[in-house]
């Protein structure tokens, strides 16, 4: 059977869609198969700047700008304010390791135009992106899942299922893009849970939270802030949803969660409780939705292309949402990706070494990523010293603006794990008693 559509695109969220118009936009015939209906909720609500040109390219921009969604102007770390740092008498540097920030104003990058990116609520970020690539002409189709891709014939057929029935839809290629359920990854047994990072997350929506209650400066309450809790690899994030509306998750070791006997409640309010200033706060508030959690989603895949195949943003790859990377890498993968599918279709090429610069491109991203995400966990306050230390800011704000897709390795990543190896090799270090539990295998990313 001949194909319908050229494309055929697994998953309709932010890396689904995205893909969808930069294909559609090319004249591709493409269509999306989704299996849930739309708006959906979804966690990952704040943006980094690296998303901006993606939806500039994409014709996106304006209309996310005219949706109204707060504006993020930058990002803040808090840690409990008579942490073990100051037990310990920290003496010859100038640091204030309780608290710190970084805007993105502070340095240009290309592409970007605006100083700001910003927070969202996923159900209409994904339904205004899903509709935006309609209206580049890509064909979505809600409601489908795709449960197998069969390769065996002369062009994968997409096997789905709709209301109960199956549907096969044969495409030339196909873009998995069905996030965290790895649809392809799994069917094909590539994916590989991460050695190191198994963290769990548990988040919900407070009406009336005071976004000022720990903030240093008041005036960046609307920033994004990751509260270090005095609990080993554990954190807060603070996101602004709307004026009122605050969305709140607790990221811990999912061993710590079992330790608690699997009581949610319980966790969730007995780690927060161990910032006193944070309970008060949301105490005062009010808890708009039963807790949700989210677990088992450091993974990497061993393989992210193949003929007529490849995969983007959480399909090809996840590790931990410390640094708000995921909808940027969703968004950069398919802007990547569909440079080497469009020339592909123009060269009626699918086989996989037509996607080795994506290949390529994607895991020099992704490592620095995981690199620096490492890195964090390993020494955290080795992160807070490098965000205010002159000669180092302005690179770790590029990794915080996600620009990490074009250059090597960016320098301030070299001289942290450095830092990293001496902490570790001596136990008298002033900072060996908070290096953390995980630890990456020599910073190297899995593929
Ligand atoms: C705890 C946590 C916090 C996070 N915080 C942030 C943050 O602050 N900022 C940030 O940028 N990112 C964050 N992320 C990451 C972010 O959620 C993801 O990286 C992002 O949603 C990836 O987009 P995607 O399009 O690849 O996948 P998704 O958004 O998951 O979209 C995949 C879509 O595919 C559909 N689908 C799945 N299987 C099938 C199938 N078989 N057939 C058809 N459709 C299918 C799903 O219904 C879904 O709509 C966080 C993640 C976690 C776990």
């Amino acid at each position: 059977m001949e194909p319908e559509f050229e494309i055929g695109i697994i998953g309709g969220g932010p890396a689904g869609s995205t893909a969808a118009s930069y294909l559609a936009r090319a004249g591709l015939k493409v269509a999306v198969f989704e299996s849930e209906n739309f708006p959906r909720d979804h966690v990952g609500e704040s943006l980094v700047p690296a998303t901006t040109p993606v939806l500039v390219d994409i014709g996106a921009f304006d209309k996310v700008e005219a949706a109204g969604f707060p504006k993020k102007y930058g990002a803040a770390w808090t840690s409990a304010e008579s942490g073990p740092i100051d037990k310990l008498g920290f003496t010859g540097l100038d640091h204030d390791f309780r608290a710190a920030e970084i805007l993105f104003n502070e340095r240009a990058q290309r592409g970007v135009q605006k100083d700001y990116t910003f927070h969202v609520d996923r159900s209409q970020f994904d339904l205004l992106l899903l509709k935006h690539a309609e209206e580049q002409g890509a064909k979505v189709f809600q409601g489908v899942r795709v449960n197998r891709v069969d390769f065996a014939a002369e062009h994968p057929v997409l096997q789905c299922n709709l209301a109960g029935r199956r549907v096969d839809v044969p495409v030339r290629m196909v873009v998995d893009a069905s996030g965290r359920r790895t649809m392809l990854g799994s069917q094909l047994k590539v994916k590989q849970p991460d050695p190191v990072f198994n963290q769990y997350a548990i988040h919900t929506w407070f009406d009336h939270f005071d976004r000022k209650a720990l903030a240093v400066n008041k005036e960046q309450s609307d920033f994004i802030f990751i509260h270090f809790l005095p609990v080993v690899d554990t954190w807060v994030w603070q996101i602004p949803i709307t004026d009122t509306v605050t969305s709140i998750g607790v990221v811990t070791q999912k061993s710590r969660l079992k330790a608690s006997k699997d009581n949610l409640e319980k966790f969730f309010w007995d780690t927060i409780a161990s910032r006193p200033e944070l309970l008060s706060a949301l105490k005062s508030s009010t808890q708009m939705r039963p807790l949700k959690t989210e677990g088992d989603y450091s993974y990497a895949l061993s393989q992210i292309c193949g003929d007529n195949f490849l995969m983007i943003g959480d399909a090809a790859r996840f590790v931990d949402p410390i640094f708000s990377s995921g909808v940027s890498v969703a968004l950069n993968s398919a802007r990547i990706a569909c440079e080497d599918i469009i020339a592909a279709a123009r060269a009626g090429d699918y086989s996989k070494k037509r996607f080795s610069a994506y290949e390529t491109q994607l895991r020099r991203g992704v490592s620095n990523w995981y690199e620096f995400i490492s890195i964090y966990y390993r020494l955290n306050i080795l992160f807070t010293a490098f965000v205010q230390d002159p000669r180092y800011r302005i690179d770790v704000l590029k990794m915080l603006q996600g620009d990490v897709y074009d250059d090597d390795e960016p320098k301030a990543l070299a001289a942290m794990r450095e830092i990293v190896k001496a902490v570790e090799e001596d136990p008298d270090h002033l900072w060996h008693p908070y290096l953390g539990e995980l630890k990456a295998p020599s910073a190297k990313a899995m593929f």
